[in-house]
């Protein structure tokens, strides 16, 4: 199953569906890439912090698909925020990774407190002039923060990658988002499955669509245009959650599925977390 490209704002092509590797300890990362490439999946979302670049970038190596065919996203960590930090985390990160270049690169946490996301971002422009990074953007970041990070810096941010579920729909951030020219990717678009896949009108329109409830869920966010990075290690899971491409919902579920909002987090609230 073929998934569809989303055109970032500075013209690259992003899968609208990838996938997630948050939890996957770095000697188990390499199968479960290699088993959602094989399923057909080109888009991976790892992190400096999650530890497994180097087993993502062996799944990449060996599996030959070509470079241009896939797309890797990662991620600078909160204690490498700075200009030079940032500069030399980036080089960690490739060479964990194996890779001349990654497709996207975020600053994973605002940090609002330690007042360095600028001048991090500023190393970010720096990597994506040198052809280093085809496109950059940010992680949590509210509103807020992206107006004073699009007031100071030059690159408008492709993406804002943030955490969004049928529990936590973020209307005001999508708003905002779609008025930049930012893209929105939704960080456990299954809510981490905990729940969200046992609500009653999810399993409802499952058993309607014939379907799973995971499956379901990911229509709802792809239908809004969201970029979504589904995480599992089961084989069978990885296969399922990129089957959604060849059914739809209609305006009733979706509306039943957009009335679930809770506006509640899982993960911690941006303006607050700073983790280092
Ligand atoms: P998720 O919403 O993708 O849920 C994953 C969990 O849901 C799995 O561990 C499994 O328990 C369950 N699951 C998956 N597929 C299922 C299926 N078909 N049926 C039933 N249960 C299923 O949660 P996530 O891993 O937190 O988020 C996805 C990705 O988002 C991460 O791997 C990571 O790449 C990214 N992420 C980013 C941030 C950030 O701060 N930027 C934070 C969290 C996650």
């Amino acid at each position: 199953s073929k998934v569809p490209p989303i055109i970032l704002n500075n013209g690259v092509e992003m899968p609208q569906l990838g996938f997630g590797v948050w939890q996957v300890p770095d000697d188990e990362a390499e199968s479960a890439v290699a088993t959602a490439l094989e399923a057909g999946y080109r888009s991976i979302d790892t992190a400096a912090i999650y530890g497994n670049e180097e087993g993502v970038g062996k799944a990449v190596a060996t599996s030959g698909i070509r470079r241009e065919d896939l797309f890797v996203t990662t991620k600078l960590w909160n204690s490498d925020q700075g200009y030079d930090s940032t500069l030399r985390a980036f080089d960690t990160s490739l060479e964990k990774l194996g890779l001349e270049y990654v497709d996207l690169y975020l600053i994973h946490w605002p940090l609002p407190s330690r007042g360095t996301f600028v001048e991090t971002y500023k190393a970010f422009e720096k990597i994506y002039a040198d052809g280093r990074a085809k496109a950059i953007g940010v992680s949590n970041f509210l509103p807020e923060h992206l107006e004073t990070l699009i007031g100071a810096t030059s690159v408008i941010p492709a993406v804002n990658q943030i955490e969004l579920h049928p529990h936590l729909q973020q209307h005001a951030a999508r708003e905002y988002h779609a008025e930049q020219g930012i893209h929105t990717e939704a960080w456990s678009p299954l809510g981490q499955g905990k729940g969200l896949l046992e609500v009653p009108a999810i399993v409802a329109i499952a058993q309607k669509h014939g379907r799973s409830p995971a499956q379901i869920v990911l229509r709802w966010h792809l239908q809004l245009g969201t970029i979504v990075i589904p995480k599992s290690v089961t084989p069978s899971r990885i296969k399922e959650n990129i089957q959604v491409f060849d059914f739809s919902l209609d305006t009733e579920d979706m509306a039943a599925i957009s009335a679930l909002n809770e506006d509640r987090r899982i993960g911690p609230d941006p303006a607050a977390f700073d983790m280092v």
